[in-house]
């Protein structure tokens, strides 16, 4: 039953984002659609234009590329290299794979950009409120004295935990990783799934197929059109799962992810314990924004960016998404405000 329920809200998600792609598609027969699962969520990858007797090997090509990284990225597979650093003595040095190493880097990078609201290293804190596997077996706001204690330790550190050391002269190459202290613990939850659909869409290029969406939970890369009609994406409501809030109309490669507090949460003291910390507090981000969506290049940094944002809050936010080159955000708060930059290719379906 747990299993099912961490699905629900991503499968949710993704119907509504599939119905959409269906219905508004005159075209429908030439887009062909692969769901699996992977990274905890639901992945699904559409072509369109394509020979069909191509597209089962390159959709295997796709998910094997996926799993390949998973098994690199994730803190909940016990082989991969990520676990065995969160459970090294802190100090321990580490060589990391080349994906990894861009990985961490970006994320540093995000982390001072959003003044420390973007966490890589707050593993330990999601581990707390019960989030390594979707929704926590046990639906309870952990105890005080253990996320005090959290914070307190992270108080005493001089400067932030993780530490890389990138390759001396190929970018591309291996670096090396150690955590400072043991109040830092990797957790990639928020910016891997990106650069992961990325490599994804990279394997499909490199295949030929020029026209693509790959959706996995909230965050999407998208790859061309359908001939002359966009790719059509519906971004869900934070508080109406059945509703769809706004639409995107796709005609060239970009990539899109929504952070939101209704995918991963439950009820606790009459508020909504959900999966996006605030590292200042230990606690769900209360910045009064529930659903933020990113447009970047990447969805490795529309990913990261959509977190970073959720915590700043709609001022802060703003100002971070006008001060960045080629990003563009749709925000909507709890009160019913909502803000998109200038040129979000979205518009809202509903008053
Ligand atoms: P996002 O807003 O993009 O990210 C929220 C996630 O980022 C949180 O769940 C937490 O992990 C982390 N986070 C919270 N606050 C912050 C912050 N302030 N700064 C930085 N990070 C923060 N989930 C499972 O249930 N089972 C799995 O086996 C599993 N395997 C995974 C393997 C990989 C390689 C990856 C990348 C993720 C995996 N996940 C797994 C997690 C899952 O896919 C998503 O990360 C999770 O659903 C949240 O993603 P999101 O896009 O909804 O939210
Ligand atoms: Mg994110």
């Amino acid at each position: 039953m747990i299993a099912l329920k961490k699905y629900i809200i991503p499968v949710s998600l993704l119907l509504i984002i599939l119905f959409w792609l269906v219905r508004w598609q005159p075209d429908r027969h030439d887009v062909h659609t692969t769901t699996q699962l992977a990274m905890g969520t639901l992945v699904s990858l559409s072509v369109w234009g394509t020979k069909p007797e191509n597209e089962e090997k390159v959709f295997a090509a796709v998910f094997e590329k996926i799993r390949q990284l998973e098994a690199v990225a994730s803190r909940q597979d016990v082989n991969s290299i990520v676990y065995r650093i969160n459970h090294a003595p802190s100090g321990e040095k580490f060589t990391i794979p080349s994906e990894l190493t861009h990985i961490v880097a970006k994320g540093l990078q995000v982390h001072l950009l959003s003044g420390g609201a973007f966490d890589p290293g707050l593993a330990h804190i999601s581990d707390l409120w019960g989030f390594t596997q979707g929704v926590p077996e046990v639906e309870k706001i952990p105890e005080k004295r253990l996320i005090d204690a959290w914070l307190e330790k992270r108080k005493q550190c001089f400067d932030y935990g993780i530490h890389l050391k990138l390759p001396d002269n190929d970018s591309d190459g291996p670096g090396l990783l150690w955590l400072a202290d043991d109040s830092f613990a990797l957790d990639l939850g928020a910016i891997a799934k990106g650069y992961i659909l990325d490599q994804a869409m990279a394997v499909l290029k490199r295949e030929g197929i020029i026209n693509a969406l790959i959706v996995g939970g909230g965050d999407m890369i998208i790859a061309g059109a359908k001939g002359d009609q966009p790719w059509r994406i519906g971004i869900q409501h934070p508080r109406d799962r059945d509703k769809v809030m706004a639409s995107v109309e796709v005609l060239q490669d970009m990539a899109l992810a929504t952070s939101g507090d209704y995918e991963r949460f439950f009820m606790a003291d009459g508020q909504r314990q959900h999966h996006i910390l605030d590292p200042k507090t230990g606690h769900p981000a209360r910045s009064g924004l529930i659903s933020v969506s990113i447009q970047a290049r990447e969805a490795m940094i529309a990913d990261a960016l959509s977190t970073a944002v959720f915590v700043l809050g709609m001022e802060k936010g703003k100002a971070l998404i006008e001060r960045l080159e080629g990003v563009e955000g749709m925000l909507v708060q709890e009160n019913g405000e909502r803000w998109k930059s200038s040129r979000f290719p979205g518009q809202w379906l509903e008053e």
